[in-house]
């Protein structure tokens, strides 16, 4: 008989991961605590509650990276994509959903599941024996926390996320940024241009702390500790401690000379530095903000070079426990000393609905096939999933690593280049998709032939 795949967290990662698994004959245990242990943002004992919003986003399959996630999870037969469309409410493009009724249906799918069992209980413990898969989300129980750190070592386990702001590297102005290292340190051509410099003369400098201090700012929700502010203030709160307080610490010019005004001394320096491998992303460093969505992309736009920035995410500061999975997890995220162990959803350093359903599809898929003897091919890198699981496992930088969206800037460059401006985005994002669709479909088939053949 096969052994029993244990999931601990029935969220949105959990809930797939069990339906994934025991669709492939494996006997499922989930693990859930509440109702008995609650959390600061869930609200009942169901299992796939959403906890704040009520949309998975875009569900534009040809244009946008979180639709294509969509479209993958549905062609996979995934239970939380295709029971929220079942609860869909009219908001336009995006993907809204009747929560109460989504998580009941959730609920009742798993509960009836013939192959899985829900044990109501806290796991505190990493087992030794068996095959797990964790999935405890970004409020991940004390208990639990204090023994994945043990494991992994507490430099290596977040508490709290500190988002900078991601930017798409084609949409930054090189006319006006150039690339160097403070004082132009490092030993090769590529360290000592680690950094994208965007200058500012005094003017624009006053216009933006203005701007920053007058910003619309998200309050911590109840609960969440403000424990954070030791290690990574958010810039509007620097600015708020004093207007040159910015200009001190992030945004010092100094060690830095512009080549397109070398006679020019920038009053204030905005840095970005590369965020992924594929050299397509720049995070801003050290701004990372409270401030709301809308008003960041109007105060960033306002840095020079940065007027027609297109961000892959925004800034953020939440409480969220996640793993630095670069370094710890293999491509199959398991975790590399303990390989019984898998992690998946929002702790494996994704961030929300979708991409934590995601990345529990995969991993429902991959434990099962361990443990009912079955080879998977590699999950395709040009696919949603794989891009994504990719990133978190391996093509991130490991040091600065936080938690991540799904975006085109993941994906493998196109093998055939494609025009720019407006046009050209929507012809390369919808061969982005074309070519993920036929690279998903092509390992869902493989699988399926497989299962056939058993
Ligand atoms: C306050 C807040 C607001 C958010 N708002 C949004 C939003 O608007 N949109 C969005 O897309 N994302 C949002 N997120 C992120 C969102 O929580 C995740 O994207 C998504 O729910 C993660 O899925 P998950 O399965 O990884 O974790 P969860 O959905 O949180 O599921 C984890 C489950 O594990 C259980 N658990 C934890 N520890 C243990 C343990 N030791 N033993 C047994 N069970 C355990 C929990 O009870 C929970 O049911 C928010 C997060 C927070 C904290």
């Amino acid at each position: 008989m096969t052994q029993e795949l244990h999931i601990v967290g029935g969220g949105m990662a959990g809930a797939e991961a069990a339906w994934q698994a025991a669709n492939r004959g494996v006997q499922v245990v989930l693990h859930e605590m509440r109702p008995k242990v609650k959390t600061f943002a869930h609200q009942t004992g169901n299992l796939g509650e959403m906890v704040c919003s009520n949309s998975f986003r875009s569900d534009d399959d040809e244009q946008n990276a979180v639709g294509l996630l969509h479209w993958e999870m549905r062609a996979a037969g995934g239970l939380i994509i295709t029971t929220a469309h079942r609860h869909r409410l009219p908001a336009g493009g995006a993907l809204a959903v009747d929560r109460e009724p989504f998580a009941q249906t959730i609920t009742d799918a798993l509960t009836s599941h013939p192959n899985i069992r829900i044990s109501h209980e806290e796991i505190t413990e990493l087992p030794e024996d068996g095959q797990w898969i964790f999935a405890t989300g970004p409020l991940t129980s004390e208990a639990l926390g204090q023994a994945i750190a043990k494991e992994t070592g507490t430099d290596r386990l977040a508490f709290f996320d500190a988002i900078a702001p991601i930017v798409h590297a084609d949409s930054i102005d090189m006319s006006k940024a150039w690339m160097q290292s403070r004082y132009d340190k490092g030993d090769t051509e590529d360290e000592r241009k680690a950094y994208l410099n965007c200058p500012m003369d005094k003017e624009t400098y006053d216009a933006f702390i203005d701007a920053l201090l007058a910003a619309d700012k998200t309050e911590f929700h109840e609960g969440e500790t403000a424990g954070y502010f030791d290690g990574c203030l958010p810039i509007e709160v620097m600015a708020e401690r004093g207007r040159e307080t910015l200009r001190h610490g992030p945004m010092k010019p100094v060690g830095l000379t512009n080549p397109h005004a070398p006679e020019i001394k920038a009053h204030a320096v905005v840095q970005l530095r590369r965020d992924n491998a594929l050299g397509t992303l720049f995070n801003i460093v050290g701004f990372q903000t409270k401030m709301k969505y809308g008003a960041q992309a109007n105060v960033f736009r306002m840095i020079p070079g940065l007027e027609n920035a297109r961000f892959a995410r925004l800034g953020g500061i939440h409480r969220n426990t996640f793993l630095n999975s670069p370094t710890l997890l293999d491509a199959q995220m398991r975790l590399r000393s303990r390989p019984n162990i898998r992690f998946a959803g929002q702790i494996t350093g994704v961030e929300g609905y979708v991409e934590s359903s995601a990345m529990g599809l995969l991993a429902g898929r991959l434990a099962a096939a361990d443990l009912t003897g079955s080879t998977l091919p590699e999950v395709p890198q040009d696919s949603a999933h794989g891009a994504l699981v990719h990133h978190i496992t391996g093509g991130a930088e490991a040091k600065t690593f936080q938690p991540m969206n799904v975006n085109f800037g993941l994906f493998r460059p196109l093998d055939e280049p494609v025009r720019g401006g407006r046009r050209g985005r929507k012809d390369r994002y919808k061969a982005y998709t074309d070519r993920a669709k036929e690279a998903w479909s092509g390992w869902l088939d493989a699988q399926e032939a497989a299962q056939a053949a058993q």
